[in-house]
C-alpha cells in the first residue's frame, strides 16, 4: 500500500457509547482507564514471494483481539508502541504533536524488534482515521487530551523463533486527565538499585513493552518505599543517571544550563525530551546532554548547584522531581516547590500543543 492507494473501510460501531457514558467518562478520565468507540487497523503479511506488505485498512469497532493461542506476541514479546496526544484547540480543529517524530521512533523500534516498516502516511493517515471517528472524545479540561497508542503486534501463529510474517498495526485511543492525578505536586523517585530496564546491545533505545515488563518489579519496589516513579541508573557507568522506567530526566542548573542524560542506546529518545531541548535553547540556555551520575545529582542538590530536577513525557508532560530516595538517603527536602524553569517550559509546551502559544517550529499536525 502506498500513501496514494490508502483507503480505509469503515465499520462503526452499532453500540458506541451513550452521549451520557461518554459525558460521565470525560467529566473525569484519569488516565488509560477508558477507550473510545473505535480501533483502526492495518494488517502486515508476507506473501509467497517473501514479498511484505500492508492492507486492509479499516476502523472497526473497539473489542477484543481474536488472536491464536500460538501467536507470535504472546510468546515472544514482538510488540512496539507509541504514545502520543490529540489536542481540542478553541476553534474546534483536532491536533497532534510532532507525529512525523513518533512515526520516524516507531519505525526505529520496529527495526530492533524485527517488525516491518510503517510508512509514515500510514501511520499518519490510521489516527486520522480513529480521531474522526472518535471526535467527541476528546476532553478539553486543563492538561486534558485524547491520548493515542499506536502499536504494533506480530500475530503470526508459529512457534519456531523467527521474525512473524503476519503482524497487525492498531491504534487505540483512550481520554486522559492529568496524569499523576491531581495537582501538578513534585513526585518521589526511587533510585532502583536491584534492576536495569535496559542494557548495552539491548532494547533500552527502542519503545517496546518487554521493556516496560522488566521494569515492573523495581516499580513495585517504588511503591513499596512511598515513591511515585523508579529512577535507572548504569551501574556499569558509574551509576550515570538513564532515565524513569517511561520518562526522561533534566536537570537545571543555577548557571542556566539545562542538562539531560546524554542518549546512550539504553535511554529511550523521547519526544518531549528533544521538544524540551528545543525550547530551552530557544531561550539561551546553555541545553547539554550528557553523562551526569548520582553523586552529581546528590552534591548538585547539597551545593545548592542544581535547583530543579523533572521529569518528562507524553503522558505527563512535565513533572518536578521532588525527592529522590536511595534505600535510607534522601535527597531533595521534602516540601519543595515545582521549579520555575520547570512549570515555564511546562506551560509553554502545552500552550503549543493546545493552540494558545505560538507554534514556532511547526510541530503540530492537523488531524480533524
Ligand atoms: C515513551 C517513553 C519516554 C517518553 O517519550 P515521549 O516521546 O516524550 O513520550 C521516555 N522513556 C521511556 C522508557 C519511554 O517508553
Amino acid at each position: 500500500m502506498t500513501a496514494t492507494d490508502l483507503e480505509f473501510a469503515q465499520h462503526l460501531s452499532t453500540t458506541p457509547k451513550t452521549v451520557e457514558q461518554r459525558e460521565a467518562i470525560l467529566a473525569d478520565p484519569g488516565f488509560g482507564n477508558h477507550f473510545t468507540d473505535h480501533t483502526a487497523i492495518v494488517d502486515f503479511s508476507v506473501d509467497a514471494d517473501g514479498k511484505g506488505g500492508w492492507s486492509n485498512a479499516r476502523v472497526e469497532p473497539y473489542g477484543p483481539i481474536a488472536l491464536d493461542p500460538a501467536a507470535a506476541v504472546l510468546h515472544y514479546g514482538q510488540e512496539i508502541f507509541e504514545g502520543m496526544k490529540a489536542y481540542r484547540h478553541a476553534d474546534g480543529s483536532i491536533w497532534t504533536f510532532r507525529a512525523d517524530a513518533n512515526a520516524a521512533r516507531l519505525n526505529r523500534s520496529a527495526a530492533r524488534l524485527a517488525l516491518p516498516q510503517l510508512p509514515e502516511p500510514i501511520f499518519l493517515e490510521s489516527l486520522r482515521q480513529l480521531v474522526s471517528a472518535d471526535r467527541d472524545w476528546i476532553p478539553t479540561g486543563e492538561g486534558e487530551s485524547l491520548y493515542l497508542r499506536p502499536f504494533m503486534i506480530a500475530t503470526e501463529a508459529f512457534l519456531g523463533v523467527r521474525p512473524a510474517r503476519e503482524v497487525s498495526f492498531r491504534v487505540i485511543a483512550s481520554p486522559a486527565g492529568n496524569y499523576f492525578g491531581g495537582e501538578l505536586k513534585p513526585v518521589s523517585i526511587w533510585v532502583s538499585r536491584n534492576f536495569a530496564r535496559a542494557g548495552r546491545g539491548g532494547t533500552g533505545a527502542a519503545k517496546c513493552g518487554g521493556n516496560y515488563a522488566a521494569s515492573l518489579a523495581a516499580q513495585l519496589e517504588a511503591e513499596a518505599n512511598d515513591c511515585k516513579q523508579v529512577l535507572f541508573l548504569d551501574q556499569f557507568n558509574d551509576n550515570a543517571v538513564e532515565e524513569l522506567g517511561g520518562m526522561n530526566v533534566f536537570f537545571v542548573f543555577k548557571d542556566g544550563s539545562l542538562v539531560t542524560p546524554a542518549l546512550s542506546g539504553t535511554i529511550l529518545e523521547g519526544v518531549t525530551r528533544s521538544s524540551v531541548i528545543q525550547l530551552g535553547r530557544d531561550r539561551g540556555m546553555n541545553v547539554v546532554e550528557r553523562k551526569i551520575t548520582l553523586d552529581e545529582w546528590r552534591d548538585g542538590v547539597a551545593t545548592g548547584d542544581i535547583t530543579e530536577v523533572f521529569a518528562c513525557g507524553t503522558a505527563a508532560v512535565i513533572t518536578p522531581i521532588g525527592q529522590l530516595k536511595d534505600g535510607d538517603e534522601i535527597i531533595g527536602a521534602p516540601d519543595a516547590r515545582p521549579g520555575e524553569v520547570t512549570m515555564s517550559i511546562r506551560s509553554q509546551l502545552l500552550g503549543i500543543q493546545t493552540g494558545t502559544a505560538e507554534d514556532v517550529h511547526g510541530w503540530l499536525t492537523r488531524l480533524v
